[in-house]
């Protein structure tokens, strides 16, 4: 029995429950990763913040028992984060996606696919909690990358460099043109966000992209090349800027209602200059997430889309 001669639905619904899976185990990761000196494998077994409860295999079952406890911990029935079934669900669908858009029968793809997504989730997450991106998926990536398209050259498979460098007629792409796509992509990613870093900081003297965004672009770029890199660069600033609008939206919003509150009715002035200062601070790692995503799962649909 080969992957081929199962049902195409089944390899993916199969690979979903493993990532539903997989997903309790990155919840463990965005937990621990950002705080210093907690290791991902110690302790070994997981407990409930509220009352240190340790858990249960009943209480371990990702989603599962999130819905059949309703949200609660059994002993000290505090409220259960809804991000932890979140991530779990997040997780299964993307490898979902992962095994539908390269076919079932292109394991190697899917599997590398998933991977890299995971990875993704759990930099999104964490950027999201205290605006930083671990190393261990940005710099992880960054030597997973190379390393991943060595040996599955077809993740460079719609690079036209990768294409270009290849010895294989007609657009195929072999290890050495994967390897080189893979490495510019990283050069590219890393190097437009170094410079649009620096150009920031002489235009407005702060700080403007973390080094944090530039490693996970280098590492996004390593598995989606050079023009795959400043796609999602595109698709994430379109992305964030929409966002960064409705952020100073809400913003201004909350500012005018707690002005009203107090009875003040001067002051749309200072709202508009609150709104722009507390709306800008959105973590730009998630749209680089979102925007690697994208273009991983669906360059050649991007593409039309563009012509
Ligand atoms: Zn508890």
């Amino acid at each position: 029995m080969t992957f081929s001669e199962l049902p195409p639905g089944a390899v993916a619904v199969a690979w979903a429950l493993m990532g539903l899976m997989v997903g309790s185990f990155l919840n463990v990761c965005i937990y621990r990763l950002p705080l210093e000196g907690m290791s991902v494998r110690s302790p070994r077994r997981s407990h409930c913040p509220a009352c240190g409860t340790q858990l249960g295999w009943k209480e371990n079952i990702p989603l599962v028992s999130w819905i059949i406890q309703a949200g609660r911990c059994r002993a000290c029935s505090a409220w259960i984060s809804l991000r932890y079934p979140f991530v779990e669900a997040a997780n299964a669908g993307l490898w979902y996606m992962a095994v539908v858009l390269a076919g079932p029968a292109d394991w190697p793809l899917w599997f590398c696919w998933s991977v890299v997504l995971s990875g993704l989730l759990v930099a999104t997450m964490v950027d999201f909690d205290c605006f930083q991106i671990p190393d261990e998926v940005s710099l992880g990536g960054c030597v997973l990358a190379p390393l991943a398209c060595l040996l599955v050259p077809s993740l460079q498979g719609e690079t036209i460099l990768a294409q270009v460098l290849s010895e294989i007629p007609e657009g195929g792409v072999d290890r050495v043109g994967a390897l080189l796509a893979s490495f510019a992509g990283m050069g590219v990613g890393a190097g437009v966000l170094f410079l649009i870093g620096a150009l920031g900081k002489k235009l407005y003297g702060a700080e403007a992209m973390g080094l944090g965004d530039v490693k996970l672009l280098a590492a996004g770029g390593g598995f989606i090349g050079p023009g795959g890199a400043l796609a999602a660069l595109a698709l994430a600033a379109l992305v964030a800027s929409v966002f960064g609008l409705f952020n100073m939206l809400r913003f201004f919003i909350l500012s005018r209602s707690r002005a009203r509150g107090r009875g003040r009715s001067d002051g749309v002035g200072r709202s508009l200059r609150v709104a722009r200062l507390a709306g800008r601070y959105l973590p730009f790692g998630p749209f680089l997430g979102l925007g690697i995503g994208m273009v991983l799962l669906a360059w050649d649909d991007l593409n039309t889309l563009w012509i």
